[in-house]
Order: structure tokens, then C-alpha cells, then sequence
């Protein structure tokens, strides 16, 4: 069996492109996972954001890489669109001799009690469990199709394990149970409702405190210290205990890594054949370079590095940081405070300087600012790069989406001309055709792969990415080109 260290872990997100909090779950779990050393690489990947689906496998560099989706049931998602998008054709798929090992969702795994268990004492704590009625909620609906069963299962396993619960509900927002009906279902005096959700959000910072009683109405202004601060809240004359979405908890790490140890008992001779490739990556120029717009600069004689905007780097103001972590929190807001769906758009943050310790932590901080960046380097220098052209991507499409691929040839042209304009969108240069035999005819020299000044490492687009998609959908409803929200205006559902 190949040891885990000689592999990669992928954690796989929804995303959104609306805020950040999406994605901030998974990104925990994977800095513990990461800082925890039992892979050689842990990397993210989100169906609504950087790096795609499809990317995160530039970014690896390991011939064996676990997936494991960081989803709250079995259902659309797991079982056809991250197939799809990971080119995955079942629990073990071999490409171009790299092994995918595609896990369960988290949210299905039988220790996803331990996890109910922590948050009902973390909310409640000393609050006797015979007098307590512990209510996990769903959303319900197809929104989030099997995460009932996955809820009524750990409401049995919680039921019959013996905690000691006076009750153990299930309840969901939009089909009964209804949360709304919390005090009709349950009759012990202290109640705790813990949201079966993989991130806080709209339905736990405000839907649920109000189907609760806890708000009359949802605020905008409830921030989550707000929502999960004032426990116990005292309503219907019941003790009323609310936490913060179960994917938040720190233990949801141990859930993921549950899952691949799951894997390799089920499939683990499957896995036999896994092939311990050299995956040694070129180490990068020690010179001064640009990546987008981050001026990278060997530090001295030894192997630290300085990383800044590329308008900064004369700056003398500059708030320092040595923690390659902190490239992500950078990526996230423009200077304006705006929620950069985007990490490509030419909108990077100013103000700020890395000092870096060595190549890893550099690469690390890349991969933050720009996702897989470094792998299509990589892959274009090897010759191993595979642009999709945009009539594929968006043929693939299914869903709400599946209508994309009916804009005309010039609708594609213009759109792409409008919607990855370096000056005011982003700066990644297109490698891909609109078909094989039919390049792009209206990019600018700056979008173009082939025009990179000789000090900068090129930031290349090998497929078009979902605010494209969403862009082309619009328009083949009948929508105009420019007119077209490509960029955060798309919904993350
Ligand atoms: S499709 Fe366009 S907007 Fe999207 S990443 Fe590529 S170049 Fe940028």
C-alpha cells in the first residue's frame, strides 16, 4: 500500500460566489489536516470557486490523491457533478498514471455523531442530557437531496447509543418536522438544535433563528457572535440552546481523514497498484519574478522569499507577515472591503509584504493568491497542459446550466472578449479555442498565452470557469452580452 505521505488529499467544496464563508469550513480542515503532515500535499477545490474541479489536479503533484467531499449527504453533487467535473468513473480512477481515490461525504460517516455530541456540549455544557432534547436540522426539499437520510440516520445512532438524550429529533426548514413546530415536537425543558449544515450561511445566521422565535424577522446585522452569544435564549417557556453549523466544528478534520481510512479498508487492494512516482518539482528561479500581480523576490543568500502587490514594492508601510496562511485571508477582499469571487481579477489587495521561510511556504502562499498557477506552469513547460475548448465545457453542463451551449459562435467570441477583460475582470491568459479548429479572435494581446514579458511566470486559464459559464447562460436566455452578471452576481445554488 502506498504510505499516505506519498499522496495528496483533495477536499472538495461547494463554494459560492457571494462570500467567503462557504468555503472557510473547508479551508480550516484542511490547514489542520496539512499542519498535521499525513500527506504530502492537502489541497481544496470548490465548485464555485478557485481552484476548480478540474484545476486542483495541476495542483497536485502526487500519484495518488484521495478526494474527499466535504458534502452533507450522497446526492446530485457526489453522485454526478463532481464526477463529472473531477473525471472520475468511480471509487478508483486511473489517469495518465495517477490514481484518484473518490471517498464518501463526510456528512455520511457514522463519526459525525462524536462531532453532534461535542457541539451539544459545547452550547450546553453541564446542562443535564435527561432533561435535554437534542433537534439536528436539514434544510429539506431536493435543495439538499439525501441529507435527511443522512440526519435520521445519526438520530437513530444517537438515539441508540445510549448518550442519555431525554429526545433526539430530526427537524427541517421547508417539510416536516418543521423547525418551526420545535416546541410542539419536543417536551424537555432544555433544548439544543444543532444545523446539519457543511457552513454558516443565510439559513443558520438568520432563517433558523427565526423559524426558532429567536428573531422576529432575519436581520442582515445578525453576525454569527450575535446568532450564537446569547444562549440560553428562554422561549415557550423552554430553555432554547443554538449552535453554529455542525461542518464549523474543529472535529470535522477527524471526519475527513475517517473517510480515507474508510477507503483503504473497502478498497485498499485497488489502490495496490498505485504507482510511487518522482514527483520532485522544479525548484523555482531564485530571482526576482511576477506572478499576476505579486512581485516575488529572493530574499539574502538563504532560500526565504518577499512576496508583495507589484505596486508595493517600493513601499516602506507595508504590514508584514512571515505566515503563508495569511496569503489566503489576503486573496479575499479587494481594497475596498468587496468579496473577490475571483482571485484572478485584477483587483489583489495592496498594503501588504510576506516574508517567507523557504520554497514550500512560498508555493503555499502561490497556490493562496493564485490557485494551481504554478502547476500550469508546470504542466505547460512539460508539454502536459489540456485546454478544453469552450463549446465542451459548456456542453457538459447540466442542471440550470444545461442551456449554455446554445449562444451563437459571435455571442461566444464577444462574451469572452467582455467577460475576461484583463483591465477590468482578469488577468489569467486564455489557452483554450471556442472549438479545437476555432481559436478566440477577439483577445487582447494580454489575454494571449504566447505574449508573457520575460520576467513574469504566466497566469494561465485552461478552461472557461463558472462565471463564464453563468455569463453564457444568461445570454442564451436571451440576455445581452455585456449585460450579463459574470461576476458575483450568480447564484451559488
Ligand atoms: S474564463 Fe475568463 S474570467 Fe474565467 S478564469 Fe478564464 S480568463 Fe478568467
Amino acid at each position: 500500500m502506498v504510505p499516505d505521505t506519498a499522496a495528496a488529499l483533495v477536499i472538495v467544496g461547494h463554494g459560492s460566489t457571494m462570500n467567503p464563508d462557504s468555503s472557510a469550513p473547508t479551508h480550516q480542515h484542511a490547514d489542520e489536516i496539512r499542519r498535521r503532515g499525513y500527506f504530502a500535499e492537502v489541497a481544496c477545490a470548490f465548485w464555485k470557486e478557485e481552484p476548480s474541479l478540474r484545476e486542483v489536479f495541476y495542483q497536485t503533484t502526487q500519484s495518488l490523491v484521495y478526494v474527499v467531499p466535504n458534502f452533507i449527504s450522497e446526492g446530485y453533487f457526489c453522485q454526478d457533478v463532481l464526477p463529472r467535473e473531477l473525471r472520475l468513473t468511480g471509487p478508483v480512477t486511473v489517469r495518465d498514471g495517477v490514481t484518484y481515490a473518490y471517498c464518501d461525504p463526510v456528512g455520511i460517516h457514522p463519526s459525525m455523531t462524536r462531532l453532534l455530541l461535542a457541539r451539544a456540549e459545547e452550547v450546553a455544557p453541564g446542562v443535564p442530557r435527561d432533561q435535554t432534547c437534542l433537534i439536528i436540522v436539514g434544510h429539506g426539499t431536493s435543495l439538499n437531496e439525501n441529507s435527511r437520510k443522512a440526519i435520521e440516520d445519526q438520530v437513530t445512532l444517537i438515539r441508540d447509543g445510549g448518550y442519555g438524550f431525554a429526545e433526539v429529533l430530526d427537524a427541517y426548514m421547508e417539510e416536516e418536522p418543521l423547525v418551526a413546530k420545535w416546541h410542539e415536537l419536543s417536551t424537555a425543558p432544555h433544548v439544543v438544535v444543532v444545523p446539519f449544515f457543511i457552513a454558516d450561511g443565510l439559513h443558520s445566521y438568520q432563517d433558523i433563528p427565526v423559524l426558532l422565535g429567536m428573531e422576529s424577522e432575519p436581520t442582515a446585522a445578525l453576525s454569527q457572535n450575535e446568532v450564537f452569544r446569547h444562549n440560553p435564549h428562554a422561549l415557550q417557556g423552554r430553555s432554547l440552546y443554538y449552535s453554529s453549523a455542525i461542518g464549523t466544528e474543529a472535529l470535522m478534520a477527524e471526519v475527513i481523514l475517517d473517510q480515507v481510512k474508510d477507503f483503504k479498508a473497502k478498497h485498499g487492494a485497488a489502490l495496490e497498484s498505485a504507482i510511487i512516482r518522482d514527483n520532485s518539482i522544479p525548484e523555482l528561479p531564485r530571482k526576482p519574478f511576477k506572478l499576476g500581480q505579486v512581485a516575488v523576490s529572493p530574499a539574502g543568500e538563504g532560500t526565504s522569499w518577499l512576496l508583495s502587490h507589484v505596486d508595493d514594492v517600493d513601499a516602506t508601510d507595508l504590514r508584514v507577515s512571515t505566515d503563508p496562511l495569511e496569503a489566503r485571508s489576503l486573496s479575499i477582499y479587494d481594497d475596498a472591503g468587496q468579496f473577490r469571487p475571483l482571485k484572478t481579477a485584477p483587483t489583489l489587495r495592496h498594503g501588504w509584504k510576506l516574508a517567507l521561510t523557504d520554497e514550500a511556504a512560498l508555493r503555499l502562499a502561490l497556490d493562496f493568491l493564485y490557485p494551481a498557477a504554478l502547476g500550469f506552469v508546470r504542466h505547460q513547460a512539460a508539454g502536459t497542459l489540456e485546454p478544453v475548448p469552450l463549446r465542451q465545457t459548456l456542453g457538459r453542463q447540466t442542471g440550470m446550466y444545461r442551456f449554455s451551449n446554445k449562444i451563437t459562435d459571435e455571442q461566444a467570441q464577444e462574451m469572452v472578449a467582455c467577460h475576461c477583460d484583463a483591465e477590468t475582470k482578469c488577468i489569467r491568459r486564455i489557452t483554450w479555442h471556442l472549438n479545437p479548429e476555432q481559436p478566440l479572435t477577439l483577445l487582447e494581446e494580454n489575454k494571449r498565452p504566447e505574449t508573457v514579458p520575460a520576467d513574469e511566470l504566466p497566469l494561465l486559464c485552461v478552461e472557461a470557469c463558472t462565471h463564464i459559464v453563468s455569463a453564457a447562460r444568461e445570454i442564451a436566455r436571451g440576455g445581452s452580452v455585456a449585460g450579463a452578471h459574470a461576476h458575483g452576481h450568480s447564484h451559488s445554488h
